[in-house]
């Protein structure tokens, strides 16, 4: 018999079926709202212009394609910190950061997850309720027993930040936190500021695992201040984790650039850390590709494509804005009577809508319009062509 003859059918990913059943709809008017990416107006996922003249400068260089260090490119690195931390972090300056370029969010997450469980065995990690729909499976693969903390308010369309809190504080002593720094995926619901001054404060007192992952940065507020969970985590005197992606704010999904970053208590720690988690790379996949680094790092060096990143950047995050706008606006136009509101407070790419699973059905049964079951809507997917079709879905299944 086969080797492989007792393997089961693993469950297929929620939101690639879907993709697989809008793909199969044969209706002209279908919307596909159920994505985790940012389309433009167009309806297209764009290619950046800094992004074109980083790659046409790197094939004009024409240089060879040799390995890169396991830990990635130390000028890409070097970036990443200071978009994190701010340019003038003194962390940076004591040698207490130290990143690895990874690949995507995703491959930072996992890097940093095998890199825990051989530091702490026995912790638990603890992920938002709800949260971005890989966390948990990754944790787990990485061996850890994961739990949830209080974080959507479904009443309140906010965050539960009493529960949040009581739940922080109730935890062991180096239990991994899992935060999402920005742009909560798939709620939009951020915690203030003044929030996480409590939460650092919690973290801190507990003597918990801060794990930050900032997957949206320049997507809710702008690059700095959606980097404001991060730099007072920083300004905290903490040792703590980040991973962060460039698939979004570079709209680079497919060449999988990402990084983990970890704050040490002191230089020299800080070289010892990167020891092991250069151990944990080396024996995963070696050391990351060069493409999507080098053309990030080449954008974030020369402040003229810098510049017209940042532009290029805003013009995605203030679209995105509009479009909420606009959907609160046609629904109420349309006579619905609940108030939407709470979605021009939502920050990032995602919007909790509050409609049942019984609603997302019709709407995509009746109405041609794809959203998760749980109601996650991808703002970043409307468009001035499709929005009406949206808002006169969502305004039927709510009659
Ligand atoms: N973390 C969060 C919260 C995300 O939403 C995502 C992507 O959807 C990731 C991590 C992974 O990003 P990447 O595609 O760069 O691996």
């Amino acid at each position: 018999t086969s080797l492989f003859a007792a393997v089961e059918l693993a469950p297929r990913d929620p939101i690639l079926g879907l993709t697989e059943q809008f793909n199969a709809d044969t209706r002209s008017n279908k919307v596909n709202l159920g994505v985790g990416v940012y389309y433009n107006d167009e309806g297209k996922i764009p290619l950046l212009g800094a992004v074109r003249k980083a790659e046409l400068a790197r094939i004009e260089a024409a240089a060879a394609r040799g390995y890169l260090p396991i830990e990635g490119i130390v000028a890409y690195n070097q970036l990443v910190q200071k978009l994190l931390l701010g340019a003038d972090s003194p962390l940076i300056a004591e040698g207490r950061a130290l990143t690895a370029q990874s690949l995507g969010g995703t491959g930072a997450l996992k890097v940093g997850a095998d890199f825990l469980k051989r530091l702490l065995p026995g912790a638990k990690v603890a992920i938002s309720n709800p949260s971005w729909e890989n966390h948990r499976a990754l944790f787990e693969g990485a061996g850890f027993e994961v739990v949830n903390y209080p974080y959507y308010d479904a009443a309140t369309h906010g965050v539960d930040f009493d529960g949040m809190l009581a739940a922080l504080r109730s935890y062991p002593a180096n239990t991994v936190v899992v935060l999402h720094a920005c742009c909560h995926n798939p709620t939009g619901v951020d915690l203030t500021v003044d929030q996480w001054h409590q939460v650092v404060a919690a973290v801190k007192e507990t003597g918990l695992v801060p794990f930050l992952d900032i997957a949206y940065q320049g997507f809710g507020d702008g690059i700095d201040a959606d980097a404001a969970a991060v730099r007072l985590f920083a300004d905290a005197n903490l040792t703590f984790l980040i991973s962060s992606s460039f698939s979004k704010s570079f709209s680079l999904y497919g060449e999988r650039v990402g990084a983990l970053t970890l704050v040490a208590a002191n230089r020299e720690e800080s070289a010892r850390v990167l020891s092991q988690l250069k151990r944990v790379i080396r024996t995963n996949y070696s050391n990351p590709p060069t493409h999507g680094g080098t053309v990030v790092a080449h954008v974030l060096g020369q402040p003229e494509l810098r510049a017209e990143w940042e532009t290029e950047l805003a013009g995605m995050r203030d679209r995105i804005r509009d479009m909420r706008k606009a959907l609160v606006q046609k629904l109420k136009d349309r006579g619905v009577e609940r108030n939407f509101d709470f979605v021009l407070k939502q920050r990032g790419m995602f919007s909790y809508s509050g409609l049942t699973a019984d609603q997302v059905d019709r709407l995509r049964e009746e109405h041609a319009v794809y959203a998760i079951g749980t109601g996650r809507i991808c703002v970043a997917a409307l468009n001035s062509r499709n929005i009406d079709a949206v808002a006169d879905g969502i305004a039927a299944v709510l009659k």
